[in-house]
């Protein structure tokens, strides 16, 4: 635990009262902001904790135990003394009333509202993908995945008849830093431990598909980094199918536009995001995605009480009049304006514009490989990128104790290849 002292909580009282909706990144930055001023906080989270989504693929493919990406929401607060935790989903908002709903506790008011709910899978209505296909957005989405892929290599283990009807193949969908970072991710633990845990099993047979429906991966990226991380994928046996587009999936099969289908029985799912379905039902005119349009100080057009922030939101960068990406920064950034605006808001003085500080564009394709091209035009690939990676992602952990677990577990994969995570713990057996 973070505090070993436990400190007095005063009873909320009659100072403006600060709804923080959602504990990721955008909800616990605001809230923190706020710690040293007289409002009470109030933070709701369906989950009991904080998840380190840019970890999840670590945690799918056995590298990290859920308990590195996952902090318990409450651990994050116990040394604030003007804030609470819920753990209860947000069932709607009344922007008029100034009045939230919840799953299971009556409705709070606020005089403050930071919406922080984040972004979730889009599938874009193809057939079959919320039933079969894998997500890859919360813990339980990596616990998921893990599982499933563990239980396909042991059925195969024990049926072989199990490989021709592609029980290890994967599909992964989407060129961005989703897809390539979790097809990366899966071909290591196949290539370079399962070829270990499963002598039996031919490796070759076993196909990792990236399909991308446009022309090319990592768009985001300039061209000389976009091939390196093809070289990395294809040096990691990852088939890079661009410009096919998946149709439909079934339990075994990913049949896309362009006829192919692929016998797999896994597919991940990295194509798209959409904002939180509470965005949608405020009444607020949206962007795209349905995130919610913010005014230059994070707050909602039409109510100046009301701040958006993180993945859920559509801000727009002062500097380059460009919106700003769903990433662990932005929303850590945002999340502590919003809680800086409020604070100036109770003092009595104006609220500032929001200036996002923009550390670069990084994502890693394997253990040494990566590429980051930072805000100047400046890039780097392969184990400098990695390294920057990794120093840029502990700074958005929530804890020094976090950090500290995360270099210990990274140095220990590093060093040892080793995935101590790959075991199944089933409550209900024996
Ligand atoms: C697989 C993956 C890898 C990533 N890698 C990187 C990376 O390398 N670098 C980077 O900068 N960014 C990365 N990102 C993006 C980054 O993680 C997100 O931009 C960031 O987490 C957004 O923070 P947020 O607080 O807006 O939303 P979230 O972190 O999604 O938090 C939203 C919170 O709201 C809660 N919630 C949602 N709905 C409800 C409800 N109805 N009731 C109650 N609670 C609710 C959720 O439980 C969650 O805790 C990655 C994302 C993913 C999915």
């Amino acid at each position: 635990m973070s505090a070993t002292k436990a400190v007095a909580h005063p009873a909320p009282g009659s100072r403006p009262q600060v709804l923080v909706l959602g504990g990721g990144f955008a909800g616990i930055g605001a809230a923190r902001k706020l710690r040293k001023d007289e409002v009470d906080v109030v933070i709701v989270d369906g989950h009991d904790y904080h998840t380190f989504q840019p970890l999840l693929y670590q945690v799918a493919t056995d590298l990290l135990p859920p308990v590195t990406v996952g902090h318990p929401l409450r651990d994050l607060f116990d040394d604030q003394p003007n804030a609470r935790v819920h753990t209860t989903k947000v069932t709607s908002v009344d922007l008029e009333k100034r009045r939230a709903e919840f799953a299971e506790m009556g409705p709070l008011n606020y005089d403050y509202l930071v919406l922080a709910l984040g972004a979730q899978v889009n599938f874009f209505g193809v057939k079959g993908a919320s039933e079969h296909a894998f997500p890859m957005y919360t813990l339980a989405d990596a616990v998921r995945l893990k599982e499933h892929i563990l239980e396909r290599w042991e059925a195969a283990d024990k049926d072989p008849d199990l490989i021709e009807d592609g029980a290890l193949n994967v599909v992964v969908v989407g060129g961005g830093p989703t897809g390539v970072e979790s097809a990366g991710a899966i071909a290591e633990l196949y290539r370079a431990i399962f070829v270990k845990d499963y002598p039996d099993i031919p490796q070759e047979k076993v196909q990792i598909v990236l399909a991308e429906g446009g022309p090319e991966i990592f768009t985001m990226f300039k061209t000389h980094l976009r091939k390196y991380a093809e070289k990395a994928l294809a040096g990691r046996d990852v088939e890079v199918a661009c410009g096919e587009v998946v149709e439909s999936v079934t339990a075994t099969r990913v049949t896309l536009k362009s006829g192919r289908v692929i016998p797999a029985h896994t597919l991940v799912w990295g194509a798209g995001l959409q904002a939180n379905p509470i965005a949608a039902s405020l009444g607020l005119k949206l962007e795209k995605g349905n995130r919610i349009p913010t005014q230059p100080d994070l707050s909602v057009a039409g109510h100046p009480e009301v701040f958006a922030v993180g993945d859920i939101a559509w801000i727009i960068d002062t500097k380059t009049g460009n919106v700003l990406p769903q990433l662990g920064s932005v929303a850590l950034e945002s999340g502590h304006h919003a809680g800086q605006n409020i604070a100036r808001r109770v003092d009595g003085s104006k609220t500032e514009a929001f200036k996002y500080f923009d550390k670069g564009t990084m994502a890693i394709i394997g253990r040494g490989a990566a590429v980051m091209q930072g805000p100047h035009g400046r890039t780097m690939r392969g184990k400098p990128a990695w390294l920057a990676w990794g120093a840029v992602h502990l700074a958005l952990l929530s804890t020094g104790e976090d950090r500290a677990k995360a270099v210990i577990d990274w140095s220990w994969a590093g060093f040892t290849h080793e995935r101590a995570d790959r075991i199944t713990v089933r409550a209900d057996a024996q």
